[in-house]
């Protein structure tokens, strides 16, 4: 089952949080696969897109702000966009798009940022927006100070995190066809809540900003989490993990969240949505695209699950309210 376990350092004045995403990632990556028309994700690009969406998790989990939180990198190389989403109750999807071949062994330059290009956004758009209601974005590259491309998702994050919040962070994360997980440690605003929602509001604290790479108590935690490495990660549980990196320190614990407390997976597609979309376009045009491909299939944008209606269930769209056939048992 998928986890978010919260913690803070005692008496100093660093937080971390560890995500794991089992089934919520599986049923990602199995919605991508059963997709005749896209096919499973190339492995570089399922762990891409592994890390952003823990790491999604992570900023989300990180904010009090109520609205999604989503991140997306616009490449300039084959995955042309990768997106994942969180909501405030840690409901989470994510997809990509890849245009062409890839290297197996393709890195985050290779898939995202062959030509210096690629962007990185990370929006947050309130929950009930009213229309005009600008939401808040940030954009970052994927190149360090020096132009130097940047060659892991935790460093272009660490940089935005810098930036827009004033507080050092440290990520690290990792991703494979069966877990995508994240650590995150950050050290915890002088005063106020050095938030996103704050730099929302154009919220800078100077205290802040003086105290950047100053602290040793962060420092030494963030050594310490720095050494995870990816296999830990992905292979160990989380209490295995907290207990070999700050078995010197002393962990104040909040309560795990998990199930539908937890990070789960949600998309708001699904069939008779769909079936809405077809009954749309009008019976001649549905019955035109039945002659030409003997099938309607119609893919979600947003999590990659494929809709199939046959003839007869086009037939059963366009039947009067009242004269339906008992939903058959191989429909869902
Ligand atoms: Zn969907």
């Amino acid at each position: 089952m998928s986890e978010l376990h919260k913690f803070l350092f005692d008496g100093m004045p660093v937080r971390g949080m560890i995500v794991r995403l089992t089934d919520a990632w599986q049923e990602i990556l199995a919605r991508r696969a059963a997709n005749t028309t896209t096919g499973a994700y190339p492995p570089p690009v399922a762990e891409l897109l592994g890390e952003m969406t823990a790491a999604a998790t992570l900023m989300q989990s990180n904010i009090k702000f109520n609205g999604s939180l989503i991140l997306q990198i616009f490449g300039d190389g084959p995955v042309k966009v990768a997106v994942a989403e969180v909501k405030p109750d840690l409901s989470l999807r994510a997809t990509a798009t890849v245009v062409g071949e890839l290297p197996a062994d393709a890195r985050l330059p290779d898939m995202v940022n062959v030509n210096n290009k690629g962007r990185c956004a990370i929006t947050l758009e309130p929950k009930g927006r009213v229309p005009g209601q600008q939401p808040y974005q940030g954009v970052v590259p994927l190149f360090g100070d020096e132009g130097e491309k940047l060659g892991k998702l935790s460093e272009v994050l660490q940089h935005y995190m810098l930036q827009s919040e004033q507080l050092d962070t440290t990520l690290v994360l990792a991703a494979d066809d069966k877990v995508a997980a994240g650590l995150l440690i950050q050290r915890l605003p002088v005063k106020g809540e050095g938030n996103l929602e704050g730099t929302a509001g154009g919220d800078r604290n100077p205290a802040n900003e003086d105290e950047i790479g100053l602290n040793e108590d962060y420092n030494r935690i963030s050594i310490l989490a720095s050494t995870l490495t990816r296999d830990e990660l992905l292979t160990l549980d989380v209490e295995t993990i907290l207990r070999r990196l700050f078995w010197e320190e002393k962990l104040l614990r909040f309560e795990p969240q998990k199930g539908m407390l937890g990070p789960h997976f949600a998309c708001t597609c699904g069939r008779e949505r769909v079936a809405q979309m077809i009954r749309g376009l009008g019976v001649e045009e549905a019955e035109s695209i039945l002659a030409e491909r003997g099938d309607i299939e119609v893919g979600c944008d947003f999590c990659g699950k494929q809709y199939r209606f046959d003839a007869v269930d086009a037939a059963q769209i366009f039947r009067p309210p009242g004269d339906q056939l008992p939903p058959s048992p191989t429909v869902q």
